[in-house]
């Protein structure tokens, strides 16, 4: 293979290390960034995406990386945060080249970055990457996909929601609207199908993940990606992209509980979580809720692959919230700004 790799280590206030790639003759390009790793090695997966322009694939691997901080710190698990974003379409590029391209790249962090699965990246890449990195976790002979444990932590985490928005302990008798049933949406929506729900709709970009669901579970409703924010259901669940909740969103979401495995659900951190809580509308901070794969695949790296451990540690994520709405109701704050105000003194 031709090594015509070329490298821009930039210069990021916040953050420690952040790399953008190039490599033409595989088409590779993408960045990595690495937000911290005061706590531990900056665990995230990479994400593969057709982004508009390199300033978009920038904010959101920048936005990604420090939710991984947070993830972690929230888990109280010994990780830093990072992330990785590819540029491009998935289905046209992605080849043993490619992925042996990209696994060099995460080689020269030196084990400071271990990547993972994340939207658009499967067991089949992963297994790829591993084939010239040892950075790399989500292995199908090790942990394999984290998305039903992070599936696992979400359905705990939307139990203690709803315990406390409606409040009820049995979601059978909720509505729910998913937005993209990808990996975690769709083992997300199994649970849901498990535990009795019957009043579920979707949306999803991609055709065949709508036909996918309607094979399985006739039942389930579908409508367009943008109806679906504005449903009158009692639970949304974002599943698919970040910043869906903002103030152009607010007036129309119905809903009074949010809890879903999407990163970064808020557009602005600092406004979005007060002006949703004035509303009335519980969310569950993306970064507590989602964190099952992060715990599943951390004991990847810690040796210790012991399925029953890793559920245990996964469904605490339902008490965790439980604490730390216990918390917001005595002292009025939003869920967001009062755990990242535990958070943040960790790393
Ligand atoms: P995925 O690519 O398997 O699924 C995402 C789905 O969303 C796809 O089916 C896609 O077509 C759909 N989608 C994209 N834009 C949409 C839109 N505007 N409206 C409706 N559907 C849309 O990805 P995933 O692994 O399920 O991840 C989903 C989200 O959860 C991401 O934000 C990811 O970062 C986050 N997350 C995933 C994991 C994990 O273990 N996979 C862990 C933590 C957080």
């Amino acid at each position: 293979m031709e090594n015509d790799l070329t490298l821009d280590w930039l210069s990021i206030s916040g953050y420690e290390k952040v790399l953008y790639f190039k490599q033409p003759s595989v088409q590779l390009e993408g960045y990595i960034a690495i937000h911290s790793t005061k706590r531990g090695p900056a665990l995230g997966g990479t994400r593969f995406w057709p982004y508009s322009s390199q300033d978009d694939a920038l904010t959101d691997v920048l936005r990604l990386a420090q939710g991984m901080s947070y993830k972690a710190a929230g888990a109280e698990l010994p990780l830093g945060g990072g992330k990785a974003v590819l540029i491009g379409h998935p289905n046209q590029l992605k080849s043993p080249a490619y992925f042996h391209a990209y696994a060099h790249v995460v080689n020269l962090f030196q084990g400071t970055y271990i990547t993972a699965e994340d939207m658009n990246i499967g067991t089949e890449d992963i297994r790829l990457i591993a084939e010239k990195t040892v950075h790399v976790v989500g292995r199908t002979d090790k942990s394999g996909n984290p998305s039903p444990w992070t599936a696992l932590g979400v359905f705990h985490g939307v139990l203690a929601t709803c315990e406390v928005a409606y409040p009820t302990r049995d979601v059978s008798s909720l509505s729910f609207g998913i937005q993209g049933v990808g990996e975690t949406g769709f083992h997300f929506l199994q649970l849901l199908v498990d535990h009795g729900v019957k009043h579920i709709t979707i949306a999803d970009i991609n055709p065949e993940k709508i036909t996918r669901v309607q094979t399985r579970f006739p039942f389930v409703k579908v409508v367009d990606d943008h109806t679906l924010l504005s449903l009158p259901v009692d639970v949304l669940c974002p599943c698919a992209f970040g910043g869906i909740l903002n103030a152009h969103t607010l007036p129309t979401i119905q809903a009074k509980a949010i809890a879903g495995s999407a990163n970064n659900i808020f557009l602005d951190l600092e406004k979005d979580p007060h002006r949703f809580h004035e509303a009335g509308i519980l969310v569950a901070p993306d970064y507590i809720i989602n964190a099952g794969g992060l715990i599943n695949v951390f004991h990847e790296v810690i040796n210790d692959l012991d399925p029953q451990r890793s559920k245990a540690e996964v469904v605490k994520i339902g008490d965790r919230l439980r604490r730390l709405y216990q918390d917001v109701a005595a002292k009025h704050v939003n869920p967001f700004t009062l755990s990242l105000s535990t958070i943040q003194k960790t790393f």
